[in-house]
């Protein structure tokens, strides 16, 4: 009898011993922060195949940026279209750019991917400034989505210098991108972050915090409650410049080429879709509350406008938002 208890025992020790040695397997976080798509990714990944899949996402997102997406590198997809005033798509890049000039049409234009001209003169990126008049109008006269045009997989621009730049909408590509691959691979979750946009992947409760628009990158106003899902967040404060105190930013009114000024500072877009998420998060940007929320609406999307003056609107799943800073509160 005894025996028997002991040799029980010991078989229980050994079958706990390797439940926890699978637990830990399956339950295994890898993760990998590079730089590219001109910003700081982040992946973070929870399951069995974890450390094979941060290095695939990292192969994955240098690749969309280097080869399709960027307009600095000379032989991307894009810097080819610029310079040729058009290009043959694959199938997925065509589904992409399909819903973003679908986005620029419902937008009225408010969202365009043809503001490349214009955003170069001012310059963001490296040394900004207030661009010269006469180059602006120029710049101006050569953008807008009208000039766009997609069928049977080609991409043609009726004004050749039109330039073509997606950088309101490529993170969002890349989130589907990731998304697309991960559904294929052996894991529990994942959080994928392209900049202020991210990808929150599996079965799991996430939080996500809104960035403070006046604090810096690890200050947090609120706090979204969600499961499987992207958002992405359009705001004043992620490059700008003063000039005799005023601010201009880098979302541009397409009518006038200069910095939205409508009383907003973020606008932060919940979606399924990646793409839809960071491209409605800029056209709600420059469309502003009212509109804005008639368009995250025809889109099913949550949509959180934040104003200068502290408060928070919303649009959609108002469940899913918890504002955690005192010195804000509901606008509706
Ligand atoms: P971030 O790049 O900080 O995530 P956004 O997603 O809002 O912010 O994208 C802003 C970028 O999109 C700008 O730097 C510019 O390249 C481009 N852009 C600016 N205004 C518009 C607009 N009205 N429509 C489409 N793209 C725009
Ligand atoms: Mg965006």
């Amino acid at each position: 009898m005894k025996k028997a208890a002991v040799a029980a025992a010991a078989v229980f020790a050994v079958l706990l011993s390797v439940f926890v040695f699978y637990d830990g397997v399956l339950n295994k976080t890898s993760e990998a922060d590079f730089f590219s798509m001109k910003t700081y990714v982040s992946a973070k990944v929870t399951g069995y195949e974890s450390d094979l899949c941060t290095a695939e996402i990292q192969k994955l997102v240098e690749n969309l940026d280097v080869n399709i997406l960027s307009r600095t590198s000379g032989n991307s997809l894009v810097s080819r279209i610029n310079k040729n005033g058009g290009g043959e798509l694959d199938l997925q890049t065509a589904a992409y750019f399909s819903v973003l000039l679908d986005v620029c049409e419902k937008s009225g234009g408010a969202f365009d991917f043809t503001l490349g001209g214009v955003s170069d003169l001012w310059n963001f990126g490296s040394a900004p400034s207030i661009p010269d008049e006469k180059a602006l109008a120029e710049a101006l006269s050569h953008s807008g989505y009208e000039k766009i045009s997609l069928s049977e997989g080609r991409l043609s621009m009726q004004d050749k210098a039109a330039v073509l730049d997606f950088g309101a909408s490529g993170k969002g590509i890349v989130l589907d991108s990731v998304k697309a691959y991960l559904v294929t691979r052996d894991i529990r979750n994942a959080v994928v972050s392209v900049g202020g946009s991210t990808l929150l992947f599996g079965d799991k409760d996430f939080t996500v915090g809104i960035r403070n628009p006046e604090g810096n990158a690890g200050s947090y106003i609120a706090k979204l409650h969600m499961g499987e899902g992207c958002v992405s967040s359009s705001g004043s404060y992620e490059q700008f410049f003063e000039e005799n105190g005023k601010r201009y930013h880098h979302i541009l009114n397409p009518e006038t080429g200069y910095p939205v000024d409508n009383g907003l500072v973020g606008v932060t877009i919940v979606s399924e879709s990646g793409l839809l998420s960071d491209a409605l998060s800029t056209a709600c940007f420059v469309l502003g509350i009212e509109k804005g929320s008639a368009l995250a609406a025809e889109y099913g999307c949550t949509a959180i406008f934040i104003t200068e003056d502290k408060k928070i609107y919303i649009e959609g799943d108002a469940d899913i938002v918890e504002i955690t800073d005192t010195t804000y509160s509901y606008g509706n």
